[in-house]
């Protein structure tokens, strides 16, 4: 995904806008979407300092479910960073929901089976596309729950396990992804590459502006 940065008079806005099409978009499912990914990185309540001052970092993404013959124009005229083309299918070749073909594409298929916003996955790839790799540190037993950019296989406390009485590392005793949560450190990790003392307006990601097929093919439109 790509996204937009600005710094306000009184916060620190990062946006996005998700253009979801094919046979499996729909409101509902959109709503599900946004909402993860609102919930999850508004909830540590971050702020960051410019010039001095200490602003709230404010997530603002939105969706619209757009009718397959109006999303070429849409996805050919986009010069806009917030703006993200993502199908919703219900298989493709890679069988996984994907975002593009590299970090930060504002382009994706994502599949309808992949219990998109009733996991953490998909706040979980909006921190990829803004920048933050997987944690060099795996293991985060006895620091509460672990970050949302934390893997799967990661080590946590009993009750964050697939089984809390599992042996730590070996099966069942790993992180379930649902009790990922993001820490203050993950926000500030997306702002830190830049410079917002001197650039209030920032894009982040890149905008190939490219479709998919039903399958997961891509479709080259320019
Ligand atoms: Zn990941």
């Amino acid at each position: 995904m790509s996204a937009v940065i600005s710094v306000n008079s009184d916060n620190i806005e990062i946006s996005a806008r998700l253009f979801f099409y094919g046979a499996q978009a729909n409101p509902d499912l959109g709503q599900k979407i946004v909402d993860e990914i609102m919930v999850m990185w508004n909830a540590p309540q971050a702020t960051y300092e410019v010039k001095g001052k200490t602003l709230p970092v404010v997530f603002d993404v939105r969706f619209v479910v757009v009718e397959d013959n109006h999303i070429v124009q849409l996805c050919i005229n986009n010069r806009d960073y917030r703006n993200n083309f993502v199908r919703i299918g219900e298989k493709n070749t890679s069988e996984r929901s994907m975002m593009g073909f590299g970090l930060g594409h504002n382009v994706g298929h994502w599949l309808s089976t992949d219990n998109l916003g009733e996991s953490t996955t998909a706040a979980h790839e909006f921190g990829h596309a803004l920048g933050l790799p997987h944690p060099e540190n795996l293991d985060y037993r006895g620091t509460g729950h672990p970050p949302l950019m934390a893997p799967r296989g990661t080590l946590v406390d009993p009750e964050f396990q697939w089984d809390a009485a599992a042996v730590p590392g070996e099966f069942g005793g790993t992180m379930k992804p649902i009790y990922r949560k993001v820490r203050k450190e993950e926000v500030e990790a997306i702002l830190q590459p830049f410079d917002l003392n001197k650039n209030r307006r920032v894009n982040v990601g890149k905008i190939p502006n490219l479709l998919f097929d039903e399958i997961g093919n891509p479709v080259q439109l320019i």
